[in-house]
């Protein structure tokens, strides 16, 4: 348990003795690292089951209820954007804030919004606070509901946009991009789909997003299941009923079973455990689950925002989670919190006499007290306790996806919900009547998955479903066999006019859409700039990319921390000691820093990095 303590004594800091905190780091570490270790297993990124060939239906999209038919289409434009995401909507918002009018946006989902397209199992709702999260809201004069907005009022949200930019007319949907390749001669990309169209385009930006490819577990049998299955981002709503608001009134009669207990699971176990006739719930490693804290929006306080509120804000939050000291915490949450405990004591108590492994203490200190916080709050809302001892995570806040929700702990005090601890293995194996835990095998009508999506196992172009040839026929995935290489982690050599939007080599923060503006801002600002100087072509320099990689998998305070974690996403599985797993390699700065330097690089003018033709 935590004591109040007090970390500054006589104007300076200090460390806490375990008397004092009433826990002792060393023990608490000693448990964090049994826990990491019989999670870590051999086969780290490649036990994760692909969804090609028979299984591909787990990727087939349940929500278009209409074929569009249309004829194939041959156009010279401007820009082909690849994604119709907030990514790729920021991007077409933005060139035509440049100017720039003549693209296309290309997409396989039936509308807009990206991950909110296909994320809408029940319960949806993104951590980060709407008023940061949903792009453009000045612009298109909408007001969040509340602070942490559920999925479908995203979703209507990348529908405004669409609108609002009269991007409807310029998107193909149920359209998915095939192959692109370079044609050096004419300066353009020739982008084909697998509706028989061919764009012409001078530039190409993909942004097909970082989580978009469902994943399973490599389980064995997991063809055998004579049950009904899907996954939770293509959620089936014809066989559960009910809606992204619950009422999953098919399901009273059934026995459901759910492996992942993410932020998806935490998220959709909820609906799932007031539905069904009985709910298991198999886990392998519990979430922390933290205080969601939501609230309607004060209309009057969102009226008396000034202009520019919007991009302030945003702002406010980036620096705070950067580690970059602001006056006040605007969005005050969460994340801040996590954020800003270190800081905070850092900052201005005197902190210089404090050694590097003093500070890292420190924070070490700050998160198993954040531990104990978290964990006490699974004592308060579960009734049995071997059931709340199981549900307590044991790892530091950044190993997974910090998750913040009300109703998912005290779903497991239903008679009706019951917990497969697995004991850190996962679940042993798939029957024709269901899953199988330590010998143990539990039958389901339903089997759901929410397992995530592939990151680190699949190549770049597996993962985006597409091929892309660039000078001389290269294909990107055979330039990028040992990982993304990029400038800015935008262009890469020998793949001219191809921008690339997202998360890894570009400066990382929590809030997507905030990252995705920037970039798209930066790449309309470089192509209205080449459209006015006649430029052809942009492309990475060879030296410019190699210095760029060396720089963003350059050892960072982040390396030993994920190294030291329990295996996920983040880190591998485990195994990463240096750019592999979803939080490594990114400008070791963090977001703020990359965005400046990004208009530094443009105040210069000299495209410094680049091969401009
Ligand atoms: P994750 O990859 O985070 O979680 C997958 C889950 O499946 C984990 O609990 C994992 O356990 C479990 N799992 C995998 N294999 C097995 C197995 N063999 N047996 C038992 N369990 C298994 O996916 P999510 O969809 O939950 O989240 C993905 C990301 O999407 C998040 O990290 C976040 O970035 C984003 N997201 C954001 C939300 C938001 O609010 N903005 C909401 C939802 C998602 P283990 O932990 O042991 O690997």
């Amino acid at each position: 348990m935590n004591k109040p303590v007090k970390f500054v004594t006589d104007g300076k800091l200090y460390v806490p003795t375990a008397e004092e905190l009433g826990f002792d780091p060393a023990q608490m570490r000693r448990r964090y690292d049994a826990e990491r270790d019989k999670r870590l297993r051999p086969d780290a990124t490649t036990q994760y089951q692909d969804i090609d060939g028979d299984l591909k239906h787990y990727n087939d999209d349940p929500y278009i209820t209409a074929k569009i038919e249309r004829a194939p289409v041959v156009e010279d434009i401007e820009v082909a954007i690849l994604g119709a995401g907030f990514g790729g909507m920021l991007m077409a918002a933005r060139l035509q804030e440049a100017g720039i009018r003549s693209f296309r946006i290309i997409e396989r989902a039936g509308d807009f919004g990206g991950t909110w397209y296909w994320n809408r199992y029940p319960g949806a709702q993104c951590d980060v606070e709407s008023y940061t999260y949903l792009p453009l809201l000045e612009e298109t004069g909408y007001m969040p509901k509340e602070k942490y907005s559920f999925g479908p009022e995203i979703y209507e949200h990348a529908q405004r946009i669409g609108r609002h930019y009269d991007l409807y007319p310029r998107a193909y949907f149920q359209t998915q991009v095939r192959e692109m390749r370079w044609d050096e001669a004419a300066s353009r990309w020739v982008v084909t789909t697998d509706r028989g169209d061919t764009f012409r385009a001078h530039h190409v930006v993909v942004s097909s997003g970082s989580l978009n490819r469902p994943k399973l577990p490599g389980l064995p049998g997991l063809r055998n299941f004579k049950g009904h299955t899907f996954h939770t981002s293509r959620w089936d709503y014809a066989y559960t009923g009910g809606s992204s608001e619950g009422n999953l009134d098919k399901l009273g009669d059934k026995r459901v079973g759910i492996i992942g207990t993410g932020a998806t699971g935490i998220q959709c176990i909820p609906h799932l455990g007031k539905a069904a006739g009985h709910l298991y719930v198999f886990q392998r490693t519990p979430s922390s689950v933290d205080e969601r804290r939501n609230s309607p929006t004060d209309p009057n306080w969102f009226k008396s925002q000034k202009p520019g509120w919007q991009r302030e804000r945003n702002y406010n939050f980036a620096c705070l989670l950067a580690g970059i000291p602001v006056e006040k915490d605007l969005v005050n949450d969460g994340w801040t919190e996590l954020f800003k405990s270190l800081s905070e004591l850092l900052d201005g108590t005197g902190a210089a006499h404090l050694t590097t492994e003093e500070i890292k203490q420190l924070g070490e200190i700050l998160d198993y007290q954040h531990g104990n916080r978290v964990r006490a709050r699974v004592d308060a809302a579960v009734k049995d306790p071997a059931t709340a001892e199981a549900l307590k995570a044991w790892y530091r806040p950044w190993c997974k996806r910090p998750t913040f929700n009300d109703e998912y702990l005290p779903t497991f005090s239903r008679p009706n919900v019951t917990l497969v601890d697995t004991g850190g293995k996962g679940v042993e194996r798939v029957t024709e009547k269901g899953l199988v835990v330590n010998g143990v095998e539990y039958e389901l009508d339903c089997l759901i998955f929410a397992t995530g999506f592939e990151v680190s196992r699949a190549t770049y172009t597996h993962q985006a479903e597409l091929e892309i040839y660039g000078r001389d026929g290269v294909k990107l995935g055979q330039h990028w066999s040992r990982g993304m290489r990029t400038y800015h982690g935008m262009l890469s050599h020998g793949f001219p006019n191809c921008f690339h939007m997202g998360f890894t080599q570009t400066g990382y923060s929590p809030n997507f859409t905030d990252m995705l503006d920037q970039q798209a801002a930066h790449i309309a600002a470089v192509l209205a700039d080449a459209n006015a100087q006649g430029i052809k072509s942009l492309e990475a320099k060879k030296q410019a990319e190699d210095d760029w990689v060396a720089l963003v998998n350059s050892p960072n305070q982040m390396t030993e921390y994920l190294a030291n974690c329990t295996p996920g996403y983040y880190n591998a599985e485990g195994t990463s000691k240096g750019n592999e797993g979803f939080l490594q390699g990114h400008y070791p700065e963090g977001g703020v820093p990359f965005y400046r330097m990004l208009a530094q690089w443009r105040a210069k003018g000299d495209h410094e990095g680049l091969t401009v033709r």
